[in-house]
């Protein structure tokens, strides 16, 4: 896990900031395996869909 100050990631579906403790999912790319997706609360729920920050892949 993270050392030092935590580092607040952004969920890849709506933008907004994914606070520690909040019930999200975090899964690499299916695509390019490297980058990490983050999906809110509010997403996770509603499967919506993310955009990979790294190759750009659309999945739900
Ligand atoms: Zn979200
Ligand atoms: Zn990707």
């Amino acid at each position: 896990m993270y050392s030092g100050s935590y580092d607040m990631p952004k969920c890849n579906a709506c933008g907004r900031d994914v606070h520690p403790g909040e019930i999200s999912e975090n899964f690499s790319c299916p695509k390019c395996k490297s980058a990490r997706i983050w999906r809110c609360e509010g997403c996770k729920g509603k499967s919506k869909e993310y955009k990979c920050p790294a190759c750009g892949h659309k999945g739900k």
